[in-house]
């Protein structure tokens, strides 16, 4: 897809320089002439707001994803394991029922365990590591970043569910 757009890109700028050419074309401004352009900043929308990565790595409601999910920084020792009750912005409830993150468990499961054997993978055999010097990375690495793993396999486990409202917050204002 990006190398589509890049094509795109090439094949519109080429466009132009011939409508520079031709008079009757002059006026007609580039990114109007190209879908192609218009379609890039898909190119940019896995971490922007309104996809459900940018609401998982930024640990946003995964509503409105404005809210904040949890009180502390992922990386602070204070409440690290401490979820809102619900969104303080479009009031979305996180714990719609008892148990609900059990489910986050498999999906950290799954997830960490494709994560350890890359992690490995990297470092074992494309970096030339020794098995040890690569267990031990991997370790500390999971140890300094556990209170985020926690975190993000909650929001893709909540994420399943909920989808995003670009309006939610507004509906949430409107007097009832
Ligand atoms: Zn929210």
């Amino acid at each position: 897809m990006v190398l589509f757009n890049d094509f795109g890109a090439v094949f519109c700028a080429i466009k132009s320089l011939n409508s520079t050419i031709d008079p009757g074309r002059i006026h007609r401004s580039l990114p109007e002439n190209c879908p192609s352009l218009q379609l890039n900043p898909k190119r940019m929308s896995f971490l922007q707001k309104g996809s459900k990565s940018y609401s998982i790595f930024y640990l946003k409601c995964p509503r409105c994803h404005e809210g904040e999910m949890f009180e502390t920084g992922s990386w602070s020792f204070k409440k690290s394991f401490d979820m809102l009750e619900r969104c303080p912005k479009c009031d979305l409830n996180y714990y719609p029922e008892p148990g609900y993150y059990y489910g986050s468990m498999f999906i950290s499961y799954i997830w960490t365990g494709w994560f350890c054997l890359l992690f490995m993978g990297v470092f074992f055999w494309g970096l030339g590591f020794s098995q040890n010097t690569a267990w031990a990375l991997l370790i500390a690495f999971m140890i300094i970043n556990f209170v985020y793993i926690f975190r993000i396999s909650r929001l893709m486990w909540i994420n399943i569910n909920v989808r995003y409202d670009a309006h939610a917050i507004e509906k949430q204002n409107q007097p009832k």
